[in-house]
Parts: C-alpha cells; structure tokens; sequence
C-alpha cells in the first residue's frame, strides 16, 4: 500500500485527483498506476483501469485470479465492475468513499473476490483532503 501512495503522490504533483493502484502477485509488482483522467482527457482513466490492463499484459492472459490490487481509495463502480471481470482475487483499499464508492453504489464483485479495507486510509484521505483544499484556492 505504501507503493500505491507514491503513487497517488505522483497523480498529486501532476493534479489529477490523487488516487494510486499496485497490482502484486507472489509478491512481485506487476503493474502501478495512478488516475490520469486529466491528462488523458479520458474518465475511464482511473488508477485501478490502468493497473487491471497493464497487469493482464504483463501477464499474458486478461484474468488477474491470483493477483492482488492494493488501491488507495475505494473503487468506484466503474472500476469495481472492472474488477469483477478480472476476477482478481484480492482487494485491499485505504480510505472508503462514501459518496462514489462501489459499496454505497450496491456494486457487486466477483465472489471470489476478498476484500480488505481501511489499509493506510488515514494516509490516503489526507492526501485527497490536501488535494481538494488547494483547488478551492
Ligand atoms: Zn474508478
């Protein structure tokens, strides 16, 4: 998770919304990401999309079931819908999103799918509350 945060820092300096994804597997990063929706001029460009692609290509094949994405906020329905397709095995996140999250949506993962949150979500939300406030500047 610590990784996921340089990388939501790395979407910070650029000024996107800082949101960053780490996509592991035996303990080797496999893809790492952050949301460029600015940059891209593309809503879909969330960190967790580009993890989801990036770790497929490196792994030859589009399903992700012994991976785990770790992400420093929690996906959005859009992303979690992603997800489920990958049929990824874990899901750890930091800070819940009670407005956009993919819980408050009623957005199903796949079953198998564990999920941990609340993973350095103190961090996390920090950084968006630091992110949100300079833009109100
Ligand atoms: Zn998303």
């Amino acid at each position: 998770m610590k990784k996921a945060l340089q990388e939501a820092e790395m979407a910070f300096d650029k000024g996107e919304i800082p949101v960053g994804a780490i996509i592991v597997v035996n303990n080797t990063v496999i893809a790492r990401s952050h949301n460029l929706t600015e940059m891209l001029n593309d809503v879909t460009a969330h960190a967790e999309m580009q993890s989801i692609t990036a770790a497929a290509n490196y792994l030859g094949g589009k399903y992700l079931k012994d991976c785990t994405l770790y992400v420093t906020l929690e996906p959005c329905q859009m992303c979690a819908g992603a997800l489920y397709w990958s049929q990824i095995a874990t899901i750890v996140f930091g800070a819940s999103d009670a407005h956009r999250g993919y819980e408050k949506m009623g957005t199903q993962l796949h079953p198998k799918t564990i999920v941990r949150r609340g993973i350095l979500a103190d961090e996390a939300a920090d950084l968006m509350k630091r992110f949100f406030a300079t833009r109100r500047k």
